[in-house]
């Protein structure tokens, strides 16, 4: 053949009027995007002096296809969560429960009376039947919600601390998530940080002499939730911070971010809602991370500075959207009537059990490729339970070419499988796995052992 190769690179039309185009009854702008990608990509390697032996017209209409399902695909998709990690915040959290699902189909399908009193005939609150929830829930006398926790903290720096100077321990001047840090918020709360004591050791005489020395007029303390500090170690209890609070006359904040709702099946040393806000003026915690239910930021404390946090203009640029609010709601109706919420089952599951179900998989699984059940060491994630080990099982895949491609391809699967390598074996951690994962991981395996050549 004569001439450049790259003029002899089939034209877009051509390939569009290809069959494996023309016949895919895909969006037209994606074929584009498809040929375009195929070409571009061909292009490229011939001026970067590459031999390329061009395909026929056929096999790159066929390739354009492939690539123009693949943009076609929904950016956000369902992955199976193998990783163990019940709140994993890079994998939305938590799943929710089924009562919440339905409550988020109804919201979403129709109209609701999402700000319509229904009695009255009259415009309601939005948050009207959250707030009663929370009410019974915590025993806390106000409530509120908004879009998540670092919102909620937001929120209640800015309104109800502006321009204050507010003491917080060093120890508790956290980053959470990699965007969330204290300093930051409370900066964009208006508020001016005075550190107290050191990072492992704070009493409550520094935050005395940070109010005596008027620097402070206000307390904070946050839930350091994703890390532990061990050794060495003092911080002063939410009870002695609130004995300090009422004795000077100033308020204080609390941002728990994860913990539990009420004492219950967790270690002694664990921190409730229940317990912090009958301390504090108001805490605020993650509707996610705490109660296993949407993406949200919940307000519970006194009346007064809650009834000051909802009427404040913030509030109406932080609400929480009906989805949310539908999934909110029948979540704590599933903690008020003892619903199944899956992190909470997932947290509480037994090792016997998961050893049970980790041997079950790997028996599944061990026909196609090497796999044994394992022990492993998980955790809560989420920011919740730091430092507690959470001993769970997996399924271990020991493919005789190391892990790596099979890892890549459960990741390309139709419902990407995320699991994670250990020790030159690929686990599949059995806990955080939900119905009908088994199935799909089963059909992964046996398609990747279908394209080995
Ligand atoms: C998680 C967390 C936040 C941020 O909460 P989001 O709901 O992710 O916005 C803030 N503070 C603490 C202590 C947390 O644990």
């Amino acid at each position: 053949m004569r001439g450049s190769p790259l003029s002899q690179l089939p034209r877009m039309d051509t390939l569009l009027a290809s069959p494996a185009l023309a016949e895919s009854g895909l969006p037209r702008v994606l074929q584009k995007a498809g040929v375009n990608q195929i070409l571009d990509e061909l292009r490229r390697r011939l001026q970067g002096g590459e031999c390329v032996e061009l395909p026929s017209a056929d096999v790159l209409a066929q390739r354009a296809k492939q690539a123009a399902e693949e943009l076609a695909r929904p950016g956000l998709r369902r992955v199976i969560n193998a990783t163990g990690v019940a709140l994993h915040t890079n994998l939305g959290r938590a799943p929710l429960s089924r009562r919440a699902v339905e409550a988020v189909v109804g919201a979403a399908a129709g109209y609701s009376n999402l700000e319509y009193d229904l009695s009255a005939g009259k415009r309601g609150s939005r948050t009207a039947r959250v707030e009663e929830l929370l009410r019974q829930l915590t025993g806390a006398e106000g409530a509120f919600a908004v879009n998540n926790n670092a919102a909620a903290v937001l929120l209640m720096l800015s309104v109800l601390t502006p321009g204050l100077g507010i003491a917080i321990s060093r120890g508790e001047l956290v980053e959470i998530g990699g965007s969330f840090r204290v300093p930051d918020v409370m900066a964009r709360g208006g508020a001016r940080l005075v550190e107290v004591g050191t990072t492992n050791k704070t009493r409550l005489s520094d935050y005395a002499a940070a109010l005596d020395s008027g620097e402070a007029q206000a307390l904070l303390k946050v839930h350091p939730s994703n890390f532990k500090v061990v050794g060495f170690t003092q911080t002063v209890e939410v009870e002695e911070l609130a004995g300090l609070a009422r004795q000077r006359g100033v308020p204080l904040l609390c941002d728990l971010g994860s913990g539990a709702l009420a004492p219950g099946p967790w270690p002694a040393d664990y921190p409730t809602v229940e317990r912090w806000a009958a301390l504090a003026d108001v805490v605020s915690f993650s509707g996610d991370k705490l109660l296993g239910g949407p993406q949200a930021g919940i307000l519970v404390g006194k009346e007064e500075p809650i009834r000051r946090l909802k009427a404040d203009p913030l509030a109406r640029a932080l609400r929480l959207d009906k989805l949310s609010l539908a999934a909110l709601e029948a979540t704590l109706l599933d903690w008020r009537d003892g619903g199944e919420i899956p992190v909470c089952s997932m947290l509480a599951a037994q090792p016997s059990d998961l050893r049970r179900r980790a041997e079950d998989l790997a028996a599944r699984l061990s026909p196609v490729c090497p796999c044994v059940p394992v022990e492993t060491a998980g955790e809560a994630g989420g920011g919740a339970l730091p430092g507690e080990e959470l001993p769970s099982w997996a399924a271990a895949l020991d493919p005789a070419e190391g892990p790596e491609p099979l890892e890549a391809f459960f990741r390309g699967w139709r419902v990407p499988i995320v699991g994670r390598i250990h020790r030159g074996r690929l686990l599949l951690d059995v806990r955080t796995l939900l119905p009908g994962d088994e199935e799909e991981i089963g059909a992964a395996l046996a398609a990747w052992k279908g394209e080995e050549p």
